[in-house]
């Protein structure tokens, strides 16, 4: 048992920091959305030089609750549309808290056998329901980039020992040219792991897309054993998917690589209503996808799938003398970092809370929720600028100049909070349903704040 006096100061910490975020909690939907400039500024009172005595941490704490509960951006609220930020399950809340006490690092299984249990069983759960074939392995990592850094390092592997080349010894200096495909809808954060792999942008053939940001399939280059293809399921902008089929069939006939950014999107393969847009996704090589948006789980939660493992540990492995390799599984052999809290702990929770029936509920109600919003505000007067596939929908008003007034004042209010893009030439509000926790009541209250700025 720990000394009695450090058990009690632990002890007590954890019920300050219960205390208050049961008070954020109770607080939440009087809360502004997003904190307003008075808030803000309060943020400067943090801006100190850094101290040189010690401060007892029941201060530090209370200090650190006063200002976050006026400046923090109420993401697990129920009205928060930016970006595809998703909320927090409870049950992630409360696994992460314990998964915290724990302290457990997941690099190793011999310095977590939970951990690694816990991954292996996430791996197979998530397997199973997306339906990637069966070798398919999992590493977890901090979001979505870096599992696509992870999908194109262990394609740039594999498709160069088929040339013959050892990218580990040899590395890209001479190396057979590798040509990247991708669509020029393409997430931001994609160009920039290619070019972190050393590829640079000339590698980059873009493929243009359709009025939903598909990729058009007669447009794509002729592909060869020296591409890697890399396509979308979920567009941040209207939530389409590419033409998985067609352009899976195209790439694997020519012994390309697919990788596939489903940051959001991979979810839909939990229901049914999204087979026509899903259909095909398993025909590729590797995938990747956040926990912390769709599914709900606590932030940092990104997972890499790929049906190659071998090419996937080559590309990540780390040998020294000190690491002894378990005969179970060893997460960072799946990771580019070492040390990392355990993600598995607050994924693994997730998944068993909600089950494959409740993941399903979860993505169909977020799908509900952007065609009510997408019929509500077309009766206000708005332009709905895309199909609502799953939970995205983007609006304009008849001008770019008036549609960045409405977002204006919608922003300033704190009632709802959305984004905004620059779609097909138009400046557009983007509304992202994706809280486990917006229900019928926000979305009302959403479209009358919609109401009110369109006619301000
Ligand atoms: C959010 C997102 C990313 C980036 O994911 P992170 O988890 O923020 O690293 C990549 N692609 C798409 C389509 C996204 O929505």
């Amino acid at each position: 048992m720990k000394q009695k006096d450090q058990l009690d100061l632990t002890k007590s910490l954890l019920e300050q920091a219960k205390n208050s975020a049961f008070s954020y909690l109770e607080n939440t939907n009087d809360l502004p959305v997003f904190p307003g400039t008075d808030a803000l500024a309060l943020l400067d009172d943090l801006s100190k030089p850094f101290h040189t005595e010690s401060i007892d941490p029941s201060v530090t704490l209370s200090e650190l609750s006063q200002i976050g509960d006026k400046t923090i951006v109420n993401h697990s609220g129920s009205r928060y549309f930016g970006f595809v930020n998703g909320g927090v399950l409870p049950i992630g809340i409360a696994a992460r808290w314990i998964a915290d006490t724990w302290d457990q690092n997941a690099a190793l299984e011999v310095m977590s056998p939970l951990a690694a249990k816990l991954e292996e069983v996430c791996e197979s759960w998530l397997v199973d329901l997306f339906n990637l074939p069966g070798k398919t392995k999992m590493g977890l990592v901090g979001g979505t980039s870096v599992a696509t850094l992870c999908g194109i390092a262990a394609a740039r592997h594999y498709l160069l020992s088929k040339l013959g080349w050892d990218i580990n010894a040899d590395g890209l200096m001479n190396a057979p040219r590798l040509r990247i495909i991708m669509g020029d809808q393409t997430h931001g954060t994609v160009p920039k792991m290619v070019k972190l792999l050393g590829f640079g942008s000339n590698s980059i053939e873009i493929v243009p897309s359709d009025k939903q940001g598909r990729m058009l399939v007669n447009k794509i280059p002729t592909l060869d054993d020296h591409c890697i293809v890399i396509l979308q399921a979920g567009n941040v902008c209207t939530g389409s998917y590419d033409d998985f089929s067609s352009i899976c069939e195209l790439a694997n006939n020519a012994q390309a690589w697919i990788h596939i950014d489903g940051a959001f999107g991979l979810w839909a393969l939990a229901s049914e209503k999204f087979t026509n847009l899903t259909k095909g996704i398993q025909l590729a090589d590797s995938w990747s996808a956040d926990g912390h948006k769709t599914l709900n789980t606590p932030y940092d939660c990104g997972a890499i799938f790929c049906k190659h493992p071998t090419s996937l540990v080559e590309a990540l492995h780390q040998q020294g003398s000190y690491i002894s390799a378990g005969d179970n599984r060893d997460s960072m052999s799946f990771t580019p970092d070492m040390s990392r809290r355990a993600r598995g702990i607050d994924l693994w929770a997730c998944l068993h809370h909600l089950g494959k029936k409740g993941i399903q509920q979860l993505v169909d109600r977020l799908h509900f929720g952007a065609i009510f919003m997408k019929e509500g505000l077309s009766s206000i007067g708005f332009h709905i600028e895309n199909d609502v596939h799953f939970n995205q929908v983007i609006v304009r008003a008849e001008s770019d100049a008036k549609t960045k007034h409405i977002l204006h004042e919608l922003q300033k209010n704190g009632v709802v909070w959305c984004g905004s893009a620059m779609w097909k030439g138009h400046f557009v509000i983007r509304i992202s349903i994706c809280s486990w926790q917006t229900n019928d009541n926000d979305l009302t209250i959403a479209l009358k704040e919609f109401e009110r700025a369109f006619n301000s």
